[in-house]
């Protein structure tokens, strides 16, 4: 059977890494961005190696976007029940420079986000009596000093996911979370470039403090994300994974 799957945040990084990934394990994939078309040169890529997969420009935290994105995915690859929550967004800074802006936008993407399109996708899952919800957090989770904001979602999401968890089992649904440590994307690539460090430099660095010695991938990610989503891993659910190289709380 052809599980239909959205991916948010995948017209690069770890999203587009874990479109590509799911796939490649045979589901068919929505790959929603806010960018059309960038989202089209991923869901490209992914039909060229023979896969299927459509381009879905859409704001998570817009509910009418995202609702009619969701009518989309529907009409066009069929009802999803695979939901990857992973577009984010980072607004770093301590908190005295902190603007209400700042804050506000962060937790709209990753909170409002992901509470709206897993709203948008459930009863579709409760149809199939079957789903896959796997939401992104951070070790910044456990707190990262200029990221209140971001810290404060990623834990959000933790609480998110284990009340899905809870709720959504008895209709043969899962919810877990995957807490990245360090991945090579443009976001750490933007933090580099903010504190002003050669990224390949802040890599290094990185890696140093990591046990595995080295930095994460996003198809490090992509891998998790592909256990979690999996038929076999039905028993598992609530969980926070932490995917960073070395052990985390
Ligand atoms: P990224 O390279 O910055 O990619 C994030 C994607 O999300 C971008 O394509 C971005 O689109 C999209 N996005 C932002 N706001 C959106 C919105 N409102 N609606 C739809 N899409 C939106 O980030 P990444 O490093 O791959 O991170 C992916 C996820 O992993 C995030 O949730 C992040 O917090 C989490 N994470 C990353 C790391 C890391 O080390 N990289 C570590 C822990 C957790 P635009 O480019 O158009 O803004």
């Amino acid at each position: 059977m052809t599980r239909t799957a959205i991916v948010t945040g995948a017209a690069r990084g770890i999203g587009a890494g874990v479109a590509k990934r799911l796939a490649a394990d045979g589901m068919s994939v929505a790959v929603l961005d806010l960018d059309e078309t960038a989202c089209k040169r991923v869901a490209d890529e992914i039909e060229a190696a023979g896969g299927r997969a459509i381009a879905v420009g859409a704001d998570v935290a817009d509910e009418e976007q995202v609702a009619g994105a969701v009518e989309r995915v529907v009409s066009d690859l069929g009802a999803p029940t695979v939901l990857v929550n992973n577009a984010g967004i980072i607004r770093d800074n301590l908190l005295f420079k902190m603007s209400v802006e700042d804050w506000d936008s962060v937790m709209s993407v990753h909170l409002r986000g992901s509470f709206l399109l897993t709203r948008a996708v459930e009863s579709h899952m409760r149809e199939a009596a079957w789903g896959r919800i796997v939401n992104l957090s951070s070790t910044s989770a456990l707190g990262n000093r200029g990221q209140a904001n971001y810290a404060a979602a990623k834990a959000g999401v933790q609480g998110f996911t284990k009340t899905l968890a809870l709720e959504l089992g008895r209709y043969g649904v899962t919810a877990n979370a995957i807490a990245p440590g360090f991945i090579e994307t443009e976001m750490t690539a933007a933090t580099a470039e903010r504190v002003g460090v050669p990224f390949e430099d802040f890599k290094k660095g990185a890696a140093a403090q990591i046990p595995v010695a080295r930095t994460g991938k996003p198809e490090d990610i992509a891998h998790a994300v592909s256990f979690f989503a999996s038929e076999g891993a039905g028993f598992v659910s609530g969980q926070v994974l932490y995917v960073a190289g070395g052990p985390k709380a």
